[in-house]
Order: structure tokens, then sequence, then C-alpha cells
């Protein structure tokens, strides 16, 4: 597989690459991101074949079909994680909910939010491909709380790559703080800054544009590179889950070989949507693809009226944090797949340019015959907790927002899938509040309470945070990052 630029060239790259070189260096011209030439195609007989099969070999069949430059002792290897995860023959179940009406819990890794799935094998790869070139690389992570836990845990104690970690403190919950502050390893440096994730995010910005700071990395001998969801490296890993609750839905006996489905994704950065729009257009029958936001609702504006508008807007804080968003990374991909680069590199200057673009008509068309949209208040998300509660399911906050787009947008007669990407336990107190009507608690004391309601236990890895003990203490002003990243570097 090749990789081209969404932006188009400048000249001074080259103008495709493959997968290794895009993943270890994700900026492309014009600030642009990799995206691939083409696609595979899966055909009926695949599918039919990968329905005896496992979660991994279907990982693995997947992934040769895109034929990237990765040994397959690696590809193994990396695979080889979802063994970690709760149940190694199926790290990702999917569950009834009602009649139709399915979900596919993407959160049964070691850090509990769908994070993993994309990070537990990219943590290999990413490593393996630096020992092979034998170059030390430094990963840069601005977090607001699931991919950074992710992120380390993925990347502790791997040879040749070493792992700086921001996040706003104050900004995340205890449990998202605690799982970085007390995972520990010489090759990872967990920082508090003092704001919110904005600021951490342009803190993270304004350093990689730093001359002195490349600088510093060179003399130090050390490479940049990402594991933020730009990367395409993240995004292979999430065709293959959509793949898998399709397989699920026959082996269920919910749908027959062949048969349209509706999948619901709650969206921020869009890599998730985007994975299921590749699993799409590789031949999966997909109806159409529902997008799911919160009040930051551009991605619903985008979809249902075609015009990307943040000029205006600010963030709001939500209770699914995770997905407040505006300026959605992986969009751009999909511009590209859609409408090409020249189209890309216009709209994506308009957007930098104005804060926003406005689509034609039939570009419009184009996109709503593959995606729907709606967005879920956090009042709304509430009720639709509590209603699962009451239903016998424990869902989090960010899967809830895809109960009120399939009301709105699901008609019951197609099988739909609603994807789930946190445990309860990342994001207890909002889950409390909905379902005891407890206000204020802390994270423990909803735990707890969750778990008494629901007659339960708090997971073995959840509640042991809470005891362990804490090895980054530092909690800094932004302007102190670069200063501070150096001296864990060299
Ligand atoms: C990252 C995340 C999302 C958003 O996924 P994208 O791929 O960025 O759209 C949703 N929910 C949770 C819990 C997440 O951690």
């Amino acid at each position: 597989m090749l990789l081209i630029e969404s932006r188009g060239n400048d000249g001074l790259r080259a103008k495709s690459v493959n997968f290794s070189e895009a993943i270890l260096t994700p900026i492309a011209s014009f600030g642009g991101i990799y995206c691939p030439a083409a696609l595979p195609e899966l055909g009926q007989e695949f599918l039919k074949n990968q329905l005896t099969e496992s979660y991994q070999s279907l990982a693995l069949a997947l992934i040769e079909l895109f034929d990237i430059d990765i040994e397959p002792g690696v590809l193994q290897q990396a695979v080889g994680l979802y063994d970690r995860f709760d149940d190694a023959d199926n790290p990702v179940p999917l569950i009834k909910l009602r009649e139709n009406l399915y979900v596919s819990e993407l959160y049964h890794g070691p850090t509990r939010a769908f994070k993993d799935i994309a990070l537990q094998p990219f943590g290999v790869i990413l490593s393996s491909l630096a020992q092979q070139r034998n170059q030390q690389y430094l990963v840069l992570v601005a977090t607001s709380g699931d991919t950074g836990p992710a992120a380390l845990e993925t990347f502790k104690n791997r040879d040749n790559i070493r792992v700086a970690c921001l996040y706003p403190d104050g900004g995340t919950s205890d449990v998202q703080r605690l799982q970085m502050v007390t995972e520990c390893a010489h090759n990872l440096k967990t920082i508090g800054i003092e704001g919110n994730f904005d600021d951490t995010q342009s803190a993270l910005k304004s350093m990689l544009g730093s001359p002195s700071f490349k600088q510093q990395l060179k003399d130090a001998g050390v490479c940049l590179s990402a594991a933020n969801s730009v990367n395409f490296g993240r995004l292979l890993f999430q065709i293959i889950y959509h793949v898998h609750a399709y397989l699920e839905l026959v082996r269920q006996q919910a749908i027959s070989l062949g048969d349209k489905v509706y999948l619901i994704v709650p969206s921020g950065n869009f890599g998730n949507a985007l994975g299921a729009y590749y699993a799409r257009k590789m031949g999966l029958p997909v109806e159409r693809i529902v997008i799911s936001s919160n009040a930051n609702n551009v991605l619903t504006d985008l979809i249902n009226t075609g015009r990307y508008d943040i000029a205006g807007k600010s963030l709001i804080t939500t209770t699914s944090p995770a997905m407040d968003i505006l300026k959605s990374s992986n969009v751009e991909r999909l511009l590209f797949d859609l409408f090409g680069q020249q189209r890309t590199r216009d709209l994506m200057q308009q957007l930098d340019l104005h804060g926003g673009y406005q689509l034609e008509a039939d570009e419009i068309t184009r996109i709503q015959a593959i995606f729907a949209a709606d967005y879920c208040l956090d009042d709304e998300g509430k009720n639709y907790i509590r209603q699962a509660f009451d239903d016998g399911y424990l869902m989090d906050p960010h899967t809830a927002t895809c109960l009120k787009s399939w009301e709105s947008l699901c008609s019951n007669s197609l099988a739909t899938v609603v994807y789930s990407t946190a445990e309860w336990t990342k994001f207890s107190p909002v889950i409390d509040a909905a379902i005891t009507g407890n206000v204020g608690s802390s994270d423990l004391q909803a735990l707890e309470s969750i778990a008494r309601a629901a007659n339960i236990d708090i997971p073995g890895v959840i509640s042991a945070l809470f005891d362990k003990p804490i090895c980054h203490e530092s909690v800094i002003d932004k302007s102190d990052i670069e200063k501070e990243v150096i001296r864990f570097v060299s």
C-alpha cells in the first residue's frame, strides 16, 4: 500500500510513501496528512471465510490485504496483544441491548477506553521500526484523558521510544490522571500543565514549531513522531473492529451475510468514524454511518448542512470530554477521499484562515449518501444512561450520545451497532449522577456507589490505582514544558 498526501505535494517530499514512512513521519506537504492512495476490496468470500475465525486472524487477514511494509512476525506480535484484553477469544464483545440494537464494546483493553485497540498494536510496530533503523524516537502526546494512559501503557519499557505525555491538570477524571501519574518506567514522562486541554494542545503545537526545540532534539540524536489519531498507523487497526462487529451480527443471527446495517459512532477526532468509512468503502454492507456528537456539534452541522464552522464557536465542556473537539482532524481524510487533493487543500485553508467552509450541494449529497448525524446534550445523555441501567446495562456518557442518534435516525428495521468507547469506570461521577442522583462525588465515591447500585465489583485495575505510588509529580506552567521535555530526553 502507498499513502499520498491529503493536500497535494510541495515538490520537496516524496509524492507517495510506504506505511512505515507515514507512521514515523506523519506530517505531509502543506500541513496535510497521509491517506491511502487506494483501498483493498473485501468481497463476500472474505467475510464468509472470516465467520469462523478469531479476532486476531481477522486482523491479520485484513492487514494482509493492505500489503504494508511491516514484517509478518512484527504484525503477529502486535495483534497478539489483543490476548491481553479481558477475553482473549473475543476482545471486542458485541452485546444485544434491545431488538435490532447492539453494543460493540471497544474498551476491554488495559486502560479501559477504546484507544487501546489501536495503540496497543501501534506501540509494537513503532518500536520495532525504531529499532530496525537504530533510531531513538520521542513520542509527544497531549491528552484530554484517554489517549495519554493508552500511549503510556503501550510504549512502557519499549526500546528506542520515549514518551512525554502532557495533560491538563484538573482537566481529567481522577482515574485518568492516576492512570498517567502512576505509570512508571524509565522511558515515560507525564507532565501536568496548568490550564485546560486547549492550552495543553497549543503548548505542544508551539513546541513542535520551535526551532530551538528541534535543534536540541537533533543534538540529543532524537527523532520526533506522534501517536495522535492523525497517525495512519492507528487508523489501520480501527477498520478491523467494524468488520468484526458485522461478523458478530451474522454469528448471533441478527442478520444474514450481505444485509445492511447502521453503525453509530461517538465522534471527536473522527478516527473511529473514518475506520467505519474505510470498512464501508472496502465493501462492508453498511447503510449509513451515523455520527454522534455532544454539544460541540460541528460534525452534525457538517453532515446535515455541509457547513463546517468554528469561527464564532468556543469549546463547550461536556460530560463526554473525549468528544469536546472543534477541529476534528480526521475529517480531512474524508474530504481527501471524496473530493481529492486540490479541493481538500482549499477547504483546509479556508478553515485555517476563516474558521470554516461551505461544501457545494453535490458534495453534500455524496456525504449524506454515506453518513447521517445527530448530537446529544448532557441532560439527554444522562437519561439514556439511566434507561440503559434500568435495562441492566452500564453505559458511559460517550456511548450514551449514540442512543439519541439511534432514536432519531435509525429505522428499527435494520440491525444497528453502537460503539461503546469507554468503560463505566472512567467517567464514574457522571454515571453515578445519572443512576443514583448523587452529584459532586469524587471518582472513588462514585465508583463505590455505582458498584453498590449495580451489585458488581470495581475492576481490580481501577481500584488498585488509588493505592499505587505516584512517580510523575510535576505540574508546570506551559512556558516550562520545552525545558522539561529536553531534560527528559537528554
Ligand atoms: C477518543 C474517544 C472518542 C472519540 O473518538 P474519535 O476517534 O476521536 O472520534 C470517543 N469516546 C471516547 C471514550 C474516547 O476516548
